[in-house]
This record gives C-alpha cells, sequence and structure tokens, in this order.
C-alpha cells in the first residue's frame, strides 16, 4: 500500500516547537511566566510537571487552540503569531492531536473516525480512504473489527488506540499526545511503549505528549521538561533529570514514583 502522504510539505526547520518567553495568564493566574522550549525536530519529547502548573494550556498553545498573552510559539518552523487561516489550516493537516479524552464522533465509526481527515484533507477516493485506515487502525494496535464499532462500544484501551489511528491518518511530521495512558490499567496501557517506538521507526515524527507514566517516560522518551513555578524547570534526559536535586523536581520525580 502507498505510505505516501497526499498533503505532504518539504520539511525545513530544526525545531518542531520553539517557545520563547511565553507568559500566559487567566484573570489573576500566572500559568507561564517567560517559558522558553525547544523541541528538536524527530524527538520523542514529555512534558511533566505537577497538576496545574500549564501542561495542557501549553499543548493548547502549540496546536492553535490557544494564544499567549505574550512570547513567541513557532510550531514547525512557522511563528503562529498573525498566522493566516489558510497557514493554520495547512500547519493542522501537518500535526496529528491525540486528545486525552479521545475526541472521536460518536455517531460515527472507528474506521469513520480515521477516514474523516483524509475525506477532509484529501482527494483520495473511498476504498483508498478505507484501506488507510485499516492500516492505522493495526498500526494503533487496534483488530480489524475494531473499525466497525462506535466509540461507546470502546473499552477505554480501545479508545486511547482509536485516537492515535486518527491522529495518524495524514502521517503527521508532528504528533501530540496528551495522557496516553492515564487513566488506563496497566494491561491496557502495556504496549503503549512498543507501539510508539515502532511508530517512530516508522516515519520520524516529532512525538510530544504530557504523561506521568514512568513506563512511557524511561522506555521510549529521549527528552522531558519538568514544568514548574511557570516556566521550564529543566530539560534532559531522563537519567539527567534523575539527578538533578533541584527540589521541585525532586517532589516531581519522587511523588510519581511514590
Ligand atoms: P495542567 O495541565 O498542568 O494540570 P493546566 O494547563 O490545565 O495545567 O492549567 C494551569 C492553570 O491554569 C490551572 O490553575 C487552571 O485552573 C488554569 N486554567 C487553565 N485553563 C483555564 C481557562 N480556560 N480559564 C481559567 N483558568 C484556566
Ligand atoms: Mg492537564
Amino acid at each position: 500500500m502507498s505510505e505516501e502522504n497526499p498533503t505532504a510539505t518539504p520539511a525545513s526547520y530544526d525545531y518542531a516547537i520553539e517557545m520563547q518567553q511565553v507568559c500566559t495568564r487567566f484573570g489573576d493566574k500566572v500559568v507561564h511566566e517567560g517559558l522558553d522550549l525547544q523541541i528538536r525536530r524527530g524527538e520523542i519529547f514529555a512534558i511533566v510537571g505537577g497538576s496545574g502548573s500549564g501542561k495542557s494550556t501549553l499543548l493548547r498553545e502549540m496546536i492553535l487552540l490557544h494564544k499567549p498573552d505574550s512570547g513567541t510559539v513557532k510550531v514547525l518552523g512557522i511563528d503562529l503569531a498573525g498566522i493566516s487561516d489558510e497557514q493554520a489550516s495547512s500547519l493542522r493537516q501537518r500535526c496529528g492531536v491525540m486528545f486525552q479524552k479521545g475526541g472521536l464522533f460518536g455517531t460515527l465509526t472507528v474506521t469513520e473516525n480515521i477516514g474523516l481527515p483524509l475525506r477532509e484533507h484529501s482527494e483520495l477516493d473511498d476504498g483508498s480512504i478505507d484501506e488507510i485506515a485499516a492500516w492505522k487502525l493495526s498500526l494503533s494496535g487496534l483488530k480489524p473489527e475494531a473499525g466497525g464499532l462506535y466509540p461507546t462500544e470502546l473499552s477505554g484501551g480501545m479508545l486511547k488506540r482509536a485516537a492515535l489511528a486518527r491522529a495518524l491518518a495524514l502521517d503527521p511530521e508532528l504528533l501530540f499526545l496528551d495522557e496516553p495512558t492515564a487513566g488506563l490499567d496497566p494491561a491496557s496501557a502495556g504496549g503503549l511503549d512498543a507501539l510508539l517506538r515502532h511508530l517512530h521507526q516508522l516515519y520520524q515524527p516529532t512525538i510530544v505528549m504530557i504523561t506521568h507514566d514512568l513506563d512511557l517516560l524511561w522506555q521510549v522518551t529521549h527528552r522531558v521538561a519538568v514544568l514548574g513555578e511557570g516556566k521550564v524547570l529543566a530539560v534532559g534526559t531522563m537519567e539527567e533529570l534523575s539527578q538533578l536535586q533541584h527540589p521541585v523536581i525532586r517532589d516531581y520525580f519522587d511523588g510519581a514514583r511514590g
């Protein structure tokens, strides 16, 4: 089967994500206070931090769902400030997002959900779209029969995988995962680490995930950013971070381990 992306654009960037001096507040609540972050192209990168440290907001700022009050956000080399609707649409096609709650349309089957972005952004015929959907389904670790089910008929683990399959529909250069294993029992979460590694080998997408899952953090990520106090407190490999003496990082690591 052809693996060509009908919407492929030549890549010309070193950093998949570049954030400089990002400030974000909600009323009196300061969430990001001069935050800097660089995520390299092709990297598997995780963002960790305590509850309320601004992880989800950061992700929303990367995928054009929230605009920071000030600072620069560049995604795939494109500055999101003053981006045109046309540029935004083309950027969205290059990014796949797996939302925490799945975000699938309840009135569509899994196969129809996966096919939706292809129908919207390509000229492919129904047969080809179904073929691609079947391939993404299997790539995400689901059996072909799952394609005919509706989201409400799926277990938590299957729902996450179906959401991943849809995020992969357009062969994204950049894949965002919000808590890919949260709420799953170990049996359902198991295998996602190998699956993500396999995916990365196949396409080399940049993967940005928010996760507390130590297995994913240690087994899959190249580098991790620790968020706290409105900033990125530290960035490094898990090995490097686990050596740091910074109290917030220590708390986080001890807490996450405990
Ligand atoms: P995390 O994902 O790390 O738990 P969030 O990014 O969701 O943190 O939230 C960071 C802080 O910003 C929290 O205190 C949260 O209540 C607040 N916040 C997030 N989104 C909004 C919003 N739309 N309106 C008001 N406050 C918000
Ligand atoms: Mg969150």
